[in-house]
């Protein structure tokens, strides 16, 4: 069982991350964490050295958070990027957010920024990770451009059943769904058509908990694939056993 997002770094765990941690390692055979910027891609480093074997980093830029940084800052972070780019699993969570932005200025600027990181996994044939809300098609019509990223991930998705048909076609892009899943009606029916190889599991801790006062935590990714098999109808096990399978291949673990 594999926490394929989260962001354990962040501030949320400073009074007790080492018993987060040691909880899931209980449950979980390891947790992605994936950064959101340049400070927090090198905290996303340091956990993954101090647990190394359990969690492992992913370095980012996040299109909402990080969206007023400057273009030297976005090089710095690049820069930081490629260095690093034998130490991390992917290049995320970077992507596009609708949602949010809605000024057509913000978003033209949030697609040059989210393109200069796709080339980014394009040269160097490293795993995409994206957030991207509102706008799947969107995304997935820019990587048509591209022929060498090894694997993309919508963390969270949420598009349209036809985007998600149009991903499992391409045979190596992937959908991920949270701990979300447990009570939004609209995930759970669109995981209804979507088969279980295209499929990670994730929490996105410390957000997406059952109630929004809670902090999520990567154990209850648990909670995420119960529902999955109760949705489907399948035996949990093998819920498991087919996501982990899934997120072993595309993050080479
Ligand atoms: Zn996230």
């Amino acid at each position: 069982m594999i926490d394929t997002h989260c962001h354990i770094n962040f501030e949320d765990y400073n009074n007790d991350r080492d018993e987060v941690i040691k909880r899931s390692q209980n449950t979980l055979d390891a947790i992605i964490n994936s950064g959101t910027n340049i400070e927090e891609n090198n905290n996303v480093l340091k956990l993954s050295k101090e647990y190394e074997n359990f969690i492992y980093p992913t370095f980012g830029f996040h299109p909402v958070t990080s969206q007023d940084s400057t273009q030297n800052e976005i090089n710095k972070t690049q820069k930081h990027l490629i260095e690093n780019i034998d130490n991390i699993l992917a290049i995320g969570e970077v992507g596009m957010d609708y949602f949010y932005v809605k000024d057509k200025k913000l978003r033209q600027r949030q697609k040059e920024i989210f393109t200069s990181f796709i080339d980014i996994a394009n040269d160097y044939k490293v795993p995409l990770l994206m957030h991207v809300r509102d706008c799947e098609k969107k995304a997935f019509n820019i990587l048509e451009d591209y022929d060498n990223i090894p694997y993309v991930i919508f963390h969270c998705f949420s598009g349209s059943l036809k985007t998600a048909k149009r991903i499992m076609d391409k045979g190596n892009y992937y959908m991920s769904f949270s701990t979300m899943i447990c009570y939004s009606k609209r995930h759970q029916d669109l995981i209804k058509d979507i088969s279980l190889d295209y499929i990670l599991t994730e929490t996105d801790s410390p957000y997406l908990a059952m109630t929004k006062e809670e902090r999520n935590e990567p154990i209850n990714v648990e909670k995420a694939i119960e529902k999955i098999a109760e949705i489907k109808n399948i035996e949990k096990n093998e819920v498991d056993r087919i996501t982990t399978k899934n997120a072993v291949k595309v993050f080479n673990l």
